[in-house]
């Protein structure tokens, strides 16, 4: 067994002090080595545990007679003491209710809160726009994001190097104020520090106290072949810098792709219309298609159909997630001439006379109009 600090010497207390002398000397303690206020920092939390023992017994009074008389072992019934902090915001979270007031820093029900002193820093949105052949084979892009970063100064404390920060002397350094409104007393914010409980004697000379400057940050970023409209990617740790230790928030690039004049995205297919001459659908032949990669030729068989839909395999957009590319889906739409002159007319009168086409005038139609009616 480790040997145990008397626990009037741990609060700072004499041994006829009041049980309210107990529970603001505890407080004033509790405050101080508030994991919170001290992130990451085993000795004040080892000082945190050890008050909060010292307050568990010489809270209640029959332990604290016990412990007059026999000292630590309580007269063999002796105190665990605290393993670890949430077993300490369990039994005395309240102890820093009341004290905070209904917008308690520590949160209402006086429970483990993140610091409210180290913040993780904001996340930031950047849009950019990219043509349709740029988002199927995908970009490098620079950028200039203006951020706030860490002052290089004050390295973020914001306070003139050699300066140093003192306690509030409003709030007395526990960031919050009584106020009262009626007949109630709350406690709010402390005002003249922000909650932070401390003022900073020398503002930094560069950042004006704020620990952060607004920078322009230069990034590339691949935007893979692929990538859709409206998608978002995200670079973690791009965003602004935190405050006090937080964390860096994320940065979103959010890609909108224009639209193109001739294409148009189906998944990872490319779909295109093209029309071809009526007399190229019926005999066949050969047109240039645009592709993504360039013209090609595409082969029209003899009789094509208006609507029919040519494949042109693996000429669409690559995948986003690496699975292959897509194909070129080219729809056939066919023009028929709007006038003719006398001799294409006379040649497709006699084409139509040989394929059986009943073409002169309305007289088929009327005839078949007197036929129905019999
Ligand atoms: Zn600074
Ligand atoms: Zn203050």
């Amino acid at each position: 067994m480790t040997t145990k600090r008397d626990y009037y010497e741990i609060l700072g207390v004499g041994r006829s002090a009041s049980p309210e002398e107990i529970k603001k000397a505890y407080r004033k303690h509790a405050l101080k080595y508030h994991p919170d206020r001290n992130p990451g920092n085993k000795q004040s939390e080892e000082k945190f545990k050890e008050a909060a023992e010292a307050y568990a017994v010489l809270s209640d009074p029959n332990k604290r007679a016990q412990y007059d008389h026999y000292g630590h072992s309580l007269g063999g019934g002796g105190f665990h003491g605290f393993n670890n902090v949430e077993d300490v915001f369990a039994d005395f979270g309240d102890i820093f209710e009341g004290f905070f007031g209904f917008d308690s820093v520590f949160g209402s029900s006086g429970g483990h809160r993140s610091s409210r002193r180290s913040m993780r820093g904001a996340d930031l949105q950047y849009e950019t726009e990219l043509t349709f052949e740029e988002a199927a084979s995908g970009k490098e892009l620079e950028l200039n994001i203006p951020r706030k970063e860490e002052c290089a100064h004050c390295k973020g404390s914001g306070a003139e190097p050699g300066s140093s920060r003192s306690t509030c002397p409003q709030c007395g350094g526990s960031g919050a104020v009584r106020v009262s409104q009626g007949f109630f007393s709350m406690a709010q914010t402390c005002p003249a520090c922000h909650g932070e409980g401390e003022r900073i004697e020398h503002p930094c000379s560069a950042c004006r106290g704020r620990g952060r400057l607004e920078k322009v940050r230069k990034l590339s970023v691949k935007v893979p072949a692929g990538v859709e409209s409206g998608s978002h990617i995200r670079l973690r740790g791009e965003g602004e810098a935190g405050t006090r230790g937080g964390g860096r928030g994320d940065l979103y690039l959010i890609v909108n792709v224009r639209p193109h004049r001739f294409f148009r995205r189906s998944g990872d297919d490319v779909a295109c219309d093209i029309s071809i001459p009526f007399t190229q659908a019926a005999l066949g032949g050969e047109v240039e298609v645009p592709t993504l990669d360039g013209n090609v030729k595409l082969k029209i068989p003899m009789g094509t159909q208006p609507g029919r839909t040519f494949r042109l395999k693996g000429k669409g957009i690559l995948n986003v997630h690496g699975y292959g590319r897509g194909d070129e889906l080219v729809n056939i739409s066919i023009e028929v001439p709007k006038s003719l002159n006398a001799k294409e007319r006379s040649v497709l009168e006699e084409f139509a006379e040989l394929h059986g086409d009943k073409v002169s005038g309305g007289k088929n139609f009327f005839d078949k109009v007197k036929n129905s009616f019999k």
